[in-house]
């Protein structure tokens, strides 16, 4: 269907027997619930078959009612493509949604059914070939066009689960013989109650009357006859018995390895039925195992509410999760079926132990789990011979370091096994490689590319595997990106791993910032921490910048007196520097990167309006942009309070409080007599707000000042300017 055309066929409009019935109809007032009264028809269609597509226009009655003749939507089926498509004309926008997810007044849920003549409602019925016609015939088109969609949706994925099981062999022939006598465990000896003790029962394992003594209900006994422990019921009691759930597995051979499957098996005897008892056997869950012992599962599930079938992974765990109702019987250890398992691990998996461990004493066990067990000691014995100190202890105390040091069979060497080449396991040798090691060497032979070995020695030690690299790997080669690292680490005495994530960091911003990431020098930035720190700067600033226009509408002159006071009070020595802030935004920012309310509160803006008190920044001579101590200033460069991250002050305000009395005095030379009288006001002003807080008596609240007075703090952080 092309929208175009579609569009350019004629509408269908409301016909004059459409606006008659609405008409006609007298709304009644209903409950608010829906949101307007109750109308005979909740909506009116007509429609048409154009060029073979069928058009079905929709009005709402309020339009009708109101004289509108153009139909709200248009609906476009095309039926023999299997497509269907909705034009919205009070949008002027297509929409895919069924006829029932589309936008509706709210009314019509208390309204009946659509009007649609009856030529008309035949028209959709004969061209959609459905069991109705009109809005219901083509709503049960969606829904089946839909569905079909669904089921292909589904058959895309379902489809290879079938292939990969269809190798799947039947059951052997004494399958249900097997289950019923071997795979449950359970075993009864039915008896007649007897005043003296009855003298014979009937064991349900050989299916046959043997003598018995002193019967107890539910006691357990040996059959005198077959030896096997089971337990007395008497018939009187007997009214339904279910023998619990067993898991049973079978293993059989497949092209590509073997499977094992779990069964959950019982047996249910009733009053009637005691001879001849009901065996359930149900499968749940398939383990495939390739020739390198690697298992893929499938379990037998509800698969999207459309009937059991095999879900490729394993039931959710989670108990808020009905899947996980299999971990009540599931995964458990039981009987498995012994015949024919010599020759599946002799072909398999070159004659190992198992078989025999499997068929005799141990065959009581969740295979799953033995063989997890025994592709462990094969990798570890492999390796403890290979003259691999580190990597062996790696493996021998962490399994999942075990299974990524070993990607080969477990038929293979151990330099297929661990997918190297000779001359790469000689270099994990002489390197003594653990698991980083080899996955750079690995990384390597992908690329059939070489590193040097001190390059990957380095890389280990820094805890950088390939996978950390490969969002710059793309515009780098490795040595590149370690001489990059190590350079950035050695010039910012920073770790390795903070530089990586320095770097991480700061080509995300890039991006985001829109800069060009290819670039090298954009990429491979000289001065990273400064760079990385000039661009959270930067984002702080783009999101700061609405805030600030908000203050300056109040504030109006803050930006101008900050840039007017630069030459007065910047100063900077080899250690450390004042920076006067450009205005309102600057101080946000502040605020915002040391995490401290100077940006936030009205009267710091007041203060620096009215030349009360200026904020200034302390920063370091080395890092200029980054933000350090915030300070509020008297006009003649008294200080009354210095502030860092969380409003706390550091050990090393101390050092730079030396600074700061020298900057005072530079502070001093500059003042002008209109200066002075402006701090003079200032000194009265900060004195009787003292004195207010004194007598208010108040306290510190919340931080690492809490419980304190604020006066005390205040006058504690005061540095006037004696010069
Ligand atoms: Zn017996």
């Amino acid at each position: 269907m092309n929208k175009k055309s579609l569009l350019a066929m004629q509408p269908l409009r409301a016909t004059t027997d459409m606006m008659e019935t609405e008409w006609a109809d007298t709304p009644q007032k209903v409950s608010d619930l829906y949101g307007g009264p109750y109308r005979k028809y909740a909506r009116f269609a007509r429609c048409q078959v154009e060029s073979g597509i069928l058009k079905v226009a929709l009005f709402f009655p309020d339009n009708l009612r109101t004289g509108g003749y153009l139909p709200s939507y248009e609906v476009f089926i095309d039926r023999a493509a299997g497509k269907f498509i909705t034009y919205d004309r009070m949008t002027d926008k297509w929409r895919t949604a069924k006829l029932d997810n589309l936008d509706w007044p709210r009314y019509i849920r208390a309204t009946d059914g659509t009007w649609m003549s009856p030529s008309d409602t035949k028209t959709v019925q004969t061209y959609l070939g459905g069991d109705r016609g009109g809005y219901d015939g083509v709503l049960d088109y969606q829904e089946k066009i839909r569905e079909e969609a669904l089921v292909r949706r589904h058959r895309k994925v379902t489809d290879a689960w079938d292939a990969d099981l269809s190798p799947t062999r039947g059951l052997p022939k004494d399958w249900n013989r097997w289950v019923d006598k071997v795979g449950v465990q359970q075993n009864y000896i039915f008896y007649h109650y007897k005043k003296r003790g009855a003298k014979q029962g009937y064991c349900t394992y050989c299916g046959k009357n043997v003598p018995i003594s002193n019967p107890r209900y539910n006691k357990t006994v040996r059959c005198p006859y077959c030896r096997h422990e089971a337990v007395f019921k008497s018939f009187g009691k007997l009214d339904r018995l279910f023998t619990g759930w067993n898991c049973v597995y079978l293993l059989q051979p497949r092209p590509d390895g073997f499977v094992v499957r779990e069964f959950w098996a019982a047996r249910f005897y009733t009053k009637v039925s005691w001879e001849t008892p009901k065996v359930i056997c149900m499968e749940q869950l398939r383990t495939i195992y390739d020739s390198r012992l690697n298992p893929r599962t499938y379990f037998w599930w509800d698969y999207k509410h459309r009937g059991l079938r095999w879900i490729k992974g394993l039931p959710n765990p989670s108990w808020l999760n009905p899947q996980s109702s299999y971990y009540c019987h599931g995964d458990r250890p039981g009987q498995v079926y012994g015949k024919g398992l010599s020759q599946l691990f002799q072909s398999k998996l070159g004659g190992t132990g198992i078989a025999r461990f499997l068929h005799g004493d141990h065959s009581f066990m969740n295979p799953n789990d033995y063989l997890y067990e025994k592709k462990k000691e094969f990798f570890q014995e492999l390796i403890s011979k290979a003259g691999l100190p580190k990597l062996t202890s790696e493996c021998l105390t962490n399994d999942t370091a075990l299974f990524k040091a070993f990607k080969g069979s477990i038929k293979d060497s151990l330099t297929r096994a661990l997918c190297l080449d000779t001359q790469r396991l000689g270099r994990l040798r002489r390197s003594d490689g653990g698991i980083a090691f080899l996955t750079w060497l690995r990384w390597e032979k992908e690329r059939d590319t070489v590193l040097d070995d001190a390059v990957i020695g380095r890389f280990c030690k820094w805890g950088i595997k390939p996978a950390d690299l490969t969002f710059i790997l793309d515009r780098m080669s490795p040595l590149q990106v370690h001489n990059y690292l190590r350079r950035q680490a050695r010039e910012s005495k920073e770790k390795v791993q903070q530089v990586l994530i320095t770097w991480k960091d700061y080509l995300a911003m890039a991006e985001e910032l829109g800069m060009d990431t290819s670039d090298s020098i954009v990429y491979r930035v000289r001065l990273l921490r400064r760079r990385h720190d000039e661009l959270v700067l930067r984002r702080n600033q783009e999101d700061s910048k609405s805030l600030a226009a908000d203050v300056l509408k109040d504030f109006p002159e803050v930006d101008h007196i900050c840039q007017s006071i630069k030459g007065k009070y910047q100063y900077a020595d080899g250690k450390y520097a004042v920076v006067v802030p450009n205005g309102v935004l600057d101080i946000i920012v502040e605020g915002k990167l040391l995490n401290h309310c100077v940006g936030g509160q009205v009267r710091y803006w007041d203060r620096i309006q009215r030349h009360e008190a200026y904020i200034l920044f302390l920063r370091k001579a080395s890092a200029p942009d980054m933000p350090y101590y915030t300070l509020e200033v008297e006009p003649d460069g008294t200080v009354r309070q210095k502030r860092t991250k969380f409003d706390r002050q550091g050990a090393d305000i101390k050092d730079a409080e030396a600074f700061l009395t020298q900057w005072q005095h530079i502070v001093a030379e500059r003042l002008t007599a209109n200066d002075r009288k402006k701090a003079a006001v200032s000194r009265v002003l900060r004195e009787k707000e003292f004195e207010q807080m004194r007598k208010d008596n108040v306290i510190i609240h919340a931080g690492h000042l809490a419980g304190r007075r604020l006066v005390d703090v205040l006058t504690a952080d005061l540095m006037e300017n004696a010069a």
